[in-house]
């Protein structure tokens, strides 16, 4: 069954955000509260939103300075489990960026066949990691793009755009691409890095006069930069969190710059502990609200010219309020040591090391050490929900 909200965009909260935060989105001059209230979890129970949502806020001043003029974007974040792949849909346009894993393609395909669509007119892969590459191939073959764009590659889809003719090009911040109606700034990759997620394709998006930040997995160094070219736009309506969640995306500091409203983590069940505490703690600090696909299923936004939002959620329509780790969906993770740990908090006792992209902790001799080797305290790591390493089966 499916559960709907409506909610009213507002200028977005600005909180925690530098001067330049000022010159807004804003369609409707009362902005919501920083902290989105909890008038969205009173949703009607049906799909089909009443007439009269729950939106008291009439719009009484219409300080449109945009015209609101165009056709509705529509955005799904579509549930493929453990990864990514979202549809964006701008009148007769649509583009798909990321084709989650292997098995993907019916969900995916099923999403395009809601939204009455019969042909892609883009593809972005984001980078070519099994969790975003591995279905795009049957959809491609399907689907039929005329144009990739790529970060650093396109995986395990490229022999099947090569197939369908599609022509492949390498998207650069600077760029602007068209998608429809829309218009998509290019944020990541500059030069690459030569890691796949810090290379991850990052797009700033428009719609109705709201950004939305399509991140892949960034990460680091590039990570870092989008969030200081961002901030020097209006807040962020959604993020669509890096990397599943992962405690080395989505710092403090790419919040404070970018402010978003609204998050939305692509993540199913997987033994890396995604999404994170750490990562839930940052965005709840943000004041930022949480949707995960594994919670709330696929998740469909429908976004007026004006800037009126309506949210579809397959599953649940709540969001998550808790750092816990999620024991949800078949979500493993036994419920461990689930205190914020907002920090790094030392504490002392025995050392174990992690590395900058891994998921486990390990002894200081492991071989996964070879290229980077970051001391943490067994404590901490446990915390973080690192995993032992099996091959140096460190103290536990
Ligand atoms: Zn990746
Ligand atoms: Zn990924």
């Amino acid at each position: 069954m499916l559960a709907a909200i409506v909610v009213l965009g507002g200028a977005g909260c600005g909180s925690g955000r530098g001067s330049a935060a000022a010159g807004g989105a804003a369609s409707v001059s009362t902005a919501d509260t920083a902290t989105p209230t909890p008038r969205a979890t009173k949703k009607p129970k049906h799909a089909t939103p009443k007439p009269k949502p729950k939106v008291t806020k009439k719009p009484a001043v219409k300080p449109t300075k945009r015209p609101a003029a165009g056709p509705a974007t529509t955005i799904v974040f579509v549930n493929v489990g453990q990864g990514d792949s979202e549809i964006i849909k701008s009148g007769s346009w649509t583009g798909l960026i990321d084709g989650g894993p292997a098995g993907s393609e019916g969900v995916i395909e099923s999403a395009l066949g809601r939204l009455g669509v019969s042909r892609l007119n883009a593809v972005v892969v984001t980078h070519p990691h099994a969790d975003h590459t591995g279905g795009l191939s049957g959809v491609v073959y399907d689907y039929r793009p005329k144009l990739a764009y790529v970060g650093e590659g396109a995986g395990s889809a490229a022999s099947a755009l090569r197939g369908v003719g599609a022509h492949i090009i390498r998207a650069r911040r600077g760029m602007t691409l068209r998608f429809g109606a829309l218009r998509a700034k290019v944020l990541s990759p500059g030069p690459l890095s030569g890691d796949p997620n810090e290379d991850s394709v990052v797009l700033l998006v428009d719609a109705g006069g709201k950004e939305f930040l399509f991140t892949g997995d960034s990460t680091g160094a590039n990570e870092a930069l989008v969030g200081s070219i961002t901030a020097r736009g209006p807040p962020l309506y959604l993020l669509k969190v890096a990397h599943h969640g992962s405690s080395y995306s989505t710092s403090s500091s790419f919040l404070a710059e970018t402010s978003p409203k609204f998050a939305i983590i692509s993540v199913g069940h997987n033994s890396y502990g995604h999404p994170t505490p750490e990562t839930i703690s940052r965005l709840r600090a943000a004041g930022t609200r949480i949707y995960t696909t594994q919670k709330n299923g696929t998740i469909t936004l429908t976004v007026s010219p004006s800037g009126l939002v309506s949210w579809r959620f397959a599953r649940s329509s709540k969001p998550v309020t808790s750092a816990r780790r999620s024991s949800s969906a078949g979500g493993g993770g036994g419920g461990s040591s689930t205190s914020s740990a907002t920090s790094g908090s030392s504490g002392g006792g025995t050392i174990v090391y992690i590395t900058a992209t891994g998921e486990c902790y390990h002894r200081a001799g492991c071989r996964y050490l070879s290229h980077s080797k970051i001391p943490i305290s067994l404590k901490a790591a446990k915390a973080q929900g690192y995993r032992p390493c099996s091959v140096c089966d460190p103290p536990r």
